[in-house]
């Protein structure tokens, strides 16, 4: 295969001597791995856009359950005569509907919601400000923990993860990072992690100027810039916006439906979400490499 130059040369200094003491993840044929689009387009990939929690990193996850009760706590506050049951399912479906997009985009629904029952909502930036601080009592010390070395980077992403982002850089594609978290954090975490460098400059997230930022226009970003083709982009994502948006550009996407606690098996209600939002192939990890790069048309003898 043609070896292109790419951000991950630049880095690959830094990267050999980066390489944290990863445990080698023992491959598992017998991992569940769905393949929905049987003809899809193989081997002709230039550029990947990776979303980042519950994709490649672990560091967030646990997020609904901060998120999801914080928000019925401010619905309950209202005149609503909902039970929080009946608030839970309905706060369930829009926040994970939202998933993908920019956090504020959930408060910004959360204050339409308290809203439509009477209430006065806060700005969203607030309620986004809230979260954040009820989150970070769970993150900040994950995050301090790797940065202080009692945490293993590799025990905080999806198993499989560093190959593969090796794998995918060896064979001279360009690796984007886009997520709908605040992106001076993304930024951090990818670099606690030691992720980052994987993807070079190609880090976004969201900022203040919410609009200035979406997942569509990293696609628009990749294909303008790169002058890559629709078809030669390939995504991977745990959420229904990347695997929508790469699917209209007219790219791969593998919906990784992880299981955030337990880092084994498949989480079937991202599964289903995945299947419509139109994933080609669906795993739950990236344990299987070798099936899966070549499945791609990317193995080193195809
Ligand atoms: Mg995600």
């Amino acid at each position: 295969m043609l070896r292109r130059r790419t951000a991950c040369d630049a880095h690959l200094g830094a990267w050999r001597k980066l390489e944290p003491r990863s445990k080698t993840v023992p491959p598992d044929p017998t991992l569940p791995f769905e393949v929905l689009r049987p003809d899809l387009p193989r081997g002709g990939f230039r550029a990947v856009l990776f979303d980042f929690d519950g994709t490649l990193s672990l560091i967030r996850r646990n997020w609904q359950n901060v998120m999801i009760p914080m928000m019925v706590d401010a619905l309950s506050a209202t005149a609503t005569r909902e039970t929080r049951e009946e608030l839970f399912v309905k706060v369930e479906e829009f926040v994970m509907r939202l998933n993908g997009r920019q956090t504020i985009y959930q408060m910004m629904q959360l204050a339409d919601e308290v809203h439509a029952r009477g209430g006065s909502p806060l700005d969203p930036l607030d309620y986004k400000r809230r979260y954040h601080d009820l989150l970070w009592e769970q993150v900040g010390k994950r995050v301090a923990d790797l940065k202080q070395g009692r945490a293993e980077p590799d025990d905080w992403t999806v198993p499989g993860t560093r190959a593969l982002l090796t794998a995918l850089c060896e064979r001279g594609l360009s690796l984007f990072l886009a997520s709908g978290t605040d992106l001076k954090y993304v930024r951090d975490e990818a670099q606690t992690l030691r992720l980052g460098h994987f993807f070079g400059p190609h880090i976004y997230g969201a900022l203040d100027d919410y609009k200035s930022f979406s997942k569509a226009l990293v696609i628009r970003k990749m294909i303008d810039e790169m002058g890559v083709r629709g078809e030669e982009l390939l995504a991977f994502g745990d959420g229904f916006v990347e695997i929508e948006e790469v699917r209209r550009a007219g790219g791969v996407a593998v919906g990784v439906a992880s299981e955030e606690e337990r880092r084994a098996g498949i989480n079937d209600w991202k599964r289903r979400r995945l299947i419509r939002a139109g994933a080609d192939v669906i795993i739950g990890d990236y344990r299987r490499l070798d099936d899966l790069l070549e499945l791609l048309g990317l193995a080193v003898n195809s």
